[in-house]
């Protein structure tokens, strides 16, 4: 038995609030007191610091991250010759060579390399390059070999590859690597979680399309592993989902594509490109057949969708299935970023879920930012709506979308109290809400994680400052991550 004492805890349960010491055994809390408790256990100082249920981040792809966390990172590179150098100076995978995190806007030359120029430094490694929000890339004549050896690609490969096309490829990359690398890339993924002070974490694990990939090599190795995944069984393959005895299918199984690369599907075309719709990936009787079959087999749903006409495509399904069997599988809709009023409401209706990025706001819904340029004013202000969705009773998990963004829960928090429209923040309380007991709520773990009070697992964090009274939420020092009670390294 322990007993952490001398907190201020913050349970995130509305009945029991705060507290001031907790005994824990067996990795569960067993009781909260108001004062340090006496009994025969081992008494741990919390040195009067906060403690929060450990962070839960509901959307992570950690193969990716992990993966090209040992890459090359190109955040906010100037120039072409700033991003060769980088290049040349990066860890090699075997024989590939992965970058992450190009902006091409950010570049003075405003363009992505050409496979030409990559082929110059590279004529004998497979160098994949991925924009910022994951949805194109760039490549050199050595990985378009490879991978048309397996399947044409139709595009140029001295161009920029988008959609099926971008997914392909960045398919190949993964499936090229070893049990070793795999393992070490969500090995890398934890380490970063709990840098963050995260406990458990949500991620992504198939190809998008028909593969669950190496989805049973991480269940068999689950315990290896410091925090918890939770995983989401990422492909359309329904069979081989069920075999694999995942509960949920899908995560980023494309409805549409991004802002950014301007293939997130929209009811009104592009300010920027007044011809452009964006795309759906699929037609209506693919999604109809898909979420009708998972619906039917209890599995829950989870698709991305980004624009407000690949939104309203998902949602019409998720509320036939729901209005014809209902069923508490809570359906999720990821990203879920443009919306109308009328769309909130028959989320509420429908008892269907979000997961959703306050980041994405941080970085492009401010005045003049990529969210303008491509969406004009009007719409922006429909993005990101935390506030209206809360309010119509829909339940938000906060995440990050990581590699997209850092896995940084404190800045999601501070980027949903501080959003762009102020029409649609939160409070400090609700923000954290998305990273502790409504995450929980989403993977079905409400009556097990996200809050700090008897019989719930001893996940936690231990912080320098208040998330609730702070005026720099994202600064706030994170002290200690403790999960099942044990301490866990932070790095
Ligand atoms: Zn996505
Ligand atoms: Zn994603």
């Amino acid at each position: 038995m322990k007993v952490f004492y001398n907190g201020k805890i913050i349970t995130m349960n509305k009945e029991v609030a705060t507290a001031a010491a907790m005994a824990v055994d067996n990795g569960k809390i067993i009781e909260l007191f108001n004062a340090k408790p006496e009994m025969p256990a081992e008494y741990i100082d919390l040195q009067g610091k906060w403690v929060l249920p450990g962070f839960i981040d509901t959307h992570t792809h950690s193969i990716s991250g992990g993966l090209y966390s040992m890459g090359v990172n190109l955040e906010h590179c100037n120039t072409l010759a700033e991003l060769f150098e980088r290049l040349t100076e990066g860890n090699l995978m075997g024989e590939m060579l992965i970058a992450w995190h190009l902006d091409e806007t950010e570049l003075r030359e405003k363009r992505f390399p050409t496979a030409a120029e990559l082929d110059k430094l590279f004529p004998d490694i497979a160098v994949l390059i991925r924009r910022v929000d994951g949805h194109s890339c760039v490549i050199n004549k050595c990985a378009a070999q490879q991978i048309t050896a397996i399947q044409p690609l139709k595009s140029d490969f001295n161009g920029t590859f988008r959609a099926r096309e971008n997914d392909q490829i960045v398919n190949w990359f993964h499936s090229s690597l070893d049990e070793e690398h795999i393992l070490k890339s969500y090995d890398n993924a934890a380490r970063h979680a709990i840098k963050y002070g995260h406990t458990t974490i949500h991620t992504m694990v198939g190809d998008g399309y028909n593969s669950l990939e190496h989805y049973s090599l991480l269940m068999a190795n689950m315990d290896r592993f410091p925090i918890e995944f939770i995983p989401y069984a990422q492909c359309f393959n329904i069979d081989a989902a069920l075999e694999a005895g995942a509960t949920r299918l899908g995560g980023c199984i494309l409805a549409d594509g991004s802002f950014g690369s301007h293939t997130a599907g929209l009811f009104e075309p592009y300010t920027d490109q007044p011809e452009n719709y964006g795309m759906l990936y699929h037609d209506d009787a693919h999604w109809e057949k898909i979420i009708r079959r998972a619906h039917a087999n209890d599995l829950q749903v989870a698709v991305h969708c980004i624009g407000d006409r690949a939104i309203s495509q998902i949602l019409k399904y998720y509320e036939k299935v729901q209005q014809e069997n209902p069923k508490d599988l809570r359906h999720m809709l990821i990203h879920n970023e443009l919306t109308s009023d009328k769309m909130i409401r028959r989320m509420g209706e429908n008892n269907i879920v979000a997961a959703m990025q306050p980041m994405f706001d941080r970085l492009w819904a401010g005045k003049d930012g990529l969210y303008e340029i491509v969406l004009g004013k009007e719409r922006t202000r429909r993005t990101t709506r935390l506030r209206s969705l809360r309010d119509a009773g829909v339940i938000i998990g906060g995440g990050s979308d990581w590699y997209v963004t850092e896995m940084d829960a404190l800045a999601g928090i501070d980027a949903a109290v501080r959003l762009h429209n102020p029409q649609e923040r939160l409070t400090p309380y609700e923000a954290v809400e998305l990273y502790t007991s409504h995450a929980a709520w989403l993977s079905h773990d409400e009556k097990r994680l996200g809050q700090l009070v008897k019989d719930y697992q001893a996940d936690f964090v231990v912080l320098e400052e208040s998330p609730l009274v702070s005026d720099d939420i994202a600064e706030i020092k994170i002290i200690d991550v403790y999960k099942n009670g044990e301490i866990l390294n932070v790095m």
